[in-house]
């Protein structure tokens, strides 16, 4: 497809110029304006030109040639790790209870493991109303293409209208396979997700262009609408009571799952703290001013059993390793207590901590705007604050 500009219809306006949203129009000598390569097809200007003087060219997107009504249900792939669910097994569920009030849709599990039984009565206990089980020896571990094969015959047979999975190791493993062979799109690491009211389609919410704009994601076309979501960036779904739902159980046989990968052993590796698993982090930043005030940062978090975090700017300075990066280009964490140290609040390091269930920042700057998101806010010198807290934390363990 192409994207051409019919200077007979145009007036010159200009508007395509402001709308396009990567820059890709600029305007000629006599006033009016040409695609340029930059141009993603987005199609924002044909849509924009009020005189319909931009126009597709060349082969349009088509519809896949499958009935869109035949299309129900809210699936989320329920992850699990040793026979017991995964909390984003809980987001998942929390954000499709969510899309269901406004899609009218029945919400479905997608349990494999050696034994789901209990796992599926754990989701109908959170609202799930229906449970899709395939039960074998060893199912607990992943293995990329049984899992593939199981999700796309799935699929195929009771044809879902929205398929979720985590952006976990796992998801993003198994996932976007499987939506290739299923011939529909995927949004991965989205950070929300939400349903169009009026054309009922999933819009699928994640940061784009480096984290400076979100970007809200259809699928037109294609049936599943499918999507990974990042963990904690969406509320967990709460126990509601002990609730009655359906298991549909689907002979493992059936599916002919066939795997390249034999499992020969296994052996653990040092396991360094997730952030994302922890429930109380400390996080320090540019205010630190220097690499070597972060054990200060490592002796808080030791004394109440947390996880460090950072700023870019801490990360960028080279004063802690990226794994420990907390906001849109680092980890979205949502723990109990999240104890900012020297951060500013930039909107970019509060998009992944502001879910956080309690905030406490110091800050010598009362106007930080990392105090608009916290619980408990300290207007003071983190070398004078913290070496205190210490100071207590210790003298009360002893
Ligand atoms: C596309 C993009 C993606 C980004 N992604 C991320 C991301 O994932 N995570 C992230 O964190 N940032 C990210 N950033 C960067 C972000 O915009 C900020 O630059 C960064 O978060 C600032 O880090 P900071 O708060 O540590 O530093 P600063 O903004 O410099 O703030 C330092 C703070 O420390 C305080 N302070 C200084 N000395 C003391 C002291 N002695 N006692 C108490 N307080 C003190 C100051 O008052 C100040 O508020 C991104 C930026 C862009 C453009």
């Amino acid at each position: 497809m192409e994207i051409k500009v019919n200077k007979e219809k145009c007036t010159g306006c200009k508007i395509c110029v402001d709308v396009c949203p990567v820059g890709a129009i600029e305007v000629d000598n006599d006033g009016k304006p040409f695609i340029t390569e930059k141009c993603n097809l987005c199609r924002l200007c044909v849509k924009e030109c009020p005189e319909g003087a931009i126009e597709t060219t060349g082969e349009e997107k088509k519809k896949a040639d499958i009935d869109f009504s035949q299309y129900k249900g809210i699936w989320f792939f329920a992850e699990q790790k040793n026979g017991k669910l995964s909390h984003v097994a809980y987001e998942l569920l929390g954000i499709s209870l969510k899309l269901a009030e406004t899609l009218k849709e029945e919400v479905c599990g997608v349990v494999f493991a050696s034994n789901g039984k209990e796992m599926a009565q754990e989701l109908f206990n959170r609202g799930c109303e229906k449970v899709y089980l395939v039960e074998k020896e060893n199912l607990d571990e992943f293995r990329q293409d049984i899992y593939v094969c199981l999700m796309t015959e799935l699929i195929k047979k009771y044809k879902p209208n929205i398929v979720l999975a985590s952006a976990t190791m796992i998801g993003r493993s198994f996932i976007p396979q499987t939506a290739a062979r299923i011939k529909t799109g995927l949004t991965a690491d989205c950070t929300d997700l939400a349903i169009d009211p009026e054309t009922k389609l999933l819009q699928q919410i994640r940061p784009t262009y480096g984290g400076n704009l979100m970007a809200k994601i259809i699928c037109e076309y294609h049936r599943p609408q499918m999507a990974t979501i990042r963990p904690k960036a969406v509320e967990e779904a709460k126990i509601i009571g002990n609730r009655a739902g359906v298991i549909v159980k689907e002979d493992y046989v059936s599916f002919n799952a066939t795997c390249r990968v034999d499992l020969v052993s296994k052996e653990a590796v040092e396991q360094t703290i997730d952030l994302q698993e922890a429930e109380i982090i400390v996080s320090g930043g540019r205010g630190l001013g220097d690499g070597k005030n972060f054990d200060m940062i490592r002796k808080l978090a030791s004394l109440i059993g947390g996880a460090v975090g950072a700023s870019r700017a801490a990360v960028d300075s080279g004063w802690i390793p990226y794994p420990h990066q907390v906001g849109q280009t680092g980890k979205t964490v949502k723990p109990k207590i999240y104890i900012a140290c020297g951060i500013s609040g930039a909107i970019q390091h509060l998009a992944g901590m502001s879910t956080s269930d309690y905030i406490i920042a110091i800050n010598k700057d009362p106007d930080a705007p990392i105090f608009k998101v916290a619980n408990l806010g300290i207007v003071g010198d983190i070398f004078e604050v913290i070496p205190k807290l210490i100071q207590k934390l210790e003298s009360q363990k002893q």
